[in-house]
């Protein structure tokens, strides 16, 4: 079995009685993507924050590439090569979708944001831009503003962004909310393609989505994993159906 490049051990956190989430470990390994399914409230996006570094565990790991990451705040487990996107309002939206990706460049180089026009004469972070919004299809729409685009090539921009860090994990949160069932499609196709990149850990309600895309499935019930597995084998799964999938 793949080596796992991003890992949970046994992670917990509790808003004051409620046990959010409750002794979480799943892994990801290189090339798949993993979904996390659930119903509201179950604990996904406390999850995700914690792996991110938005939010302290109460207890437990993150492991990145074998290192513990769990002390490291957001930016370092960026560098780090931990991918949160999707986050809301990640864009500098009057910006340029170019500008937008070289200021993420600017950051994979731990330099201080916010030098706006300028960052563009910079050669390398120019090109290290360029390739990353090639690698999304985006090339054409460089000069636009990223106000300008579509919400599915919002996120493609949010993801090429996230590739000027070279990540080794994405770590996704619902990217399918709000977009049609067109531009779900679309960005399924998109999602199914990126995992070659760096796999996916993903967050979906959407399970068209999820039956399409995942190697593998964890469902998630009141902060515990409850399944594990296959798409085939958590449709199949009678407790899942129960909790979650309802019928
Ligand atoms: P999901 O993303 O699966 O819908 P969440 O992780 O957002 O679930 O929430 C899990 C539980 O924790 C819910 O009961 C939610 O109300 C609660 N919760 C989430 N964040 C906070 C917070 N900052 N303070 C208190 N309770 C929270
Ligand atoms: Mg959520």
């Amino acid at each position: 079995m793949a080596e796992a490049v991003l890992e949970t051990r046994d992670l917990r956190k509790a808003f004051g009685a409620l046990q959010a989430t409750d002794d979480v470990s799943i892994s990801l390994r290189a090339g798949e993507i993993h979904a996390i399914i659930g119903p509201n409230g179950a604990g996904k996006s406390t999850l995700i924050a914690q792996i991110s570094g938005a939010l302290a565990p109460d207890a437990g790991q993150v492991v990145l590439d074998g290192r513990d990451v769990t002390g490291l705040p957001v930016q370092a487990r960026a560098r780090a090569g931990l991918a949160r996107t999707f986050q809301i309002s990640q864009l500098a939206m009057e910006d340029t979708v170019l500008q937008n990706v070289a200021l993420g460049a600017l950051g994979a180089q731990g330099r201080p944001f916010g030098m706006f026009r300028p960052v563009l004469r910079d050669r390398a972070i120019r090109d290290r831009a360029e390739a990353a919004l090639e690698r999304v299809g985006l090339s054409g729409q460089r000069a636009m503003r990223a106000a300008e685009l579509s919400h599915g090539e919002r996120r493609k921009l949010e993801v090429a962004v996230a590739l000027t860090l070279e990540p080794r994990a994405f770590v996704m949160d619902e990217p399918m909310a709000g977009l049609g069932t067109e531009g779900s499609v679309q960005l399924t196709g998109f999602l199914d393609g990126l995992r070659a990149q760096a796999p996916i850990l993903l967050v979906e309600h959407d399970m068209d989505a999820v039956f399409a895309l995942a190697d593998r499935v964890s469902v998630l019930v009141y902060g515990r994993v409850i399944a594990s597995g296959t798409v085939g084998e958590i449709r199949r799964d009678k407790a899942v159906r129960e909790a979650y999938l309802g019928d």
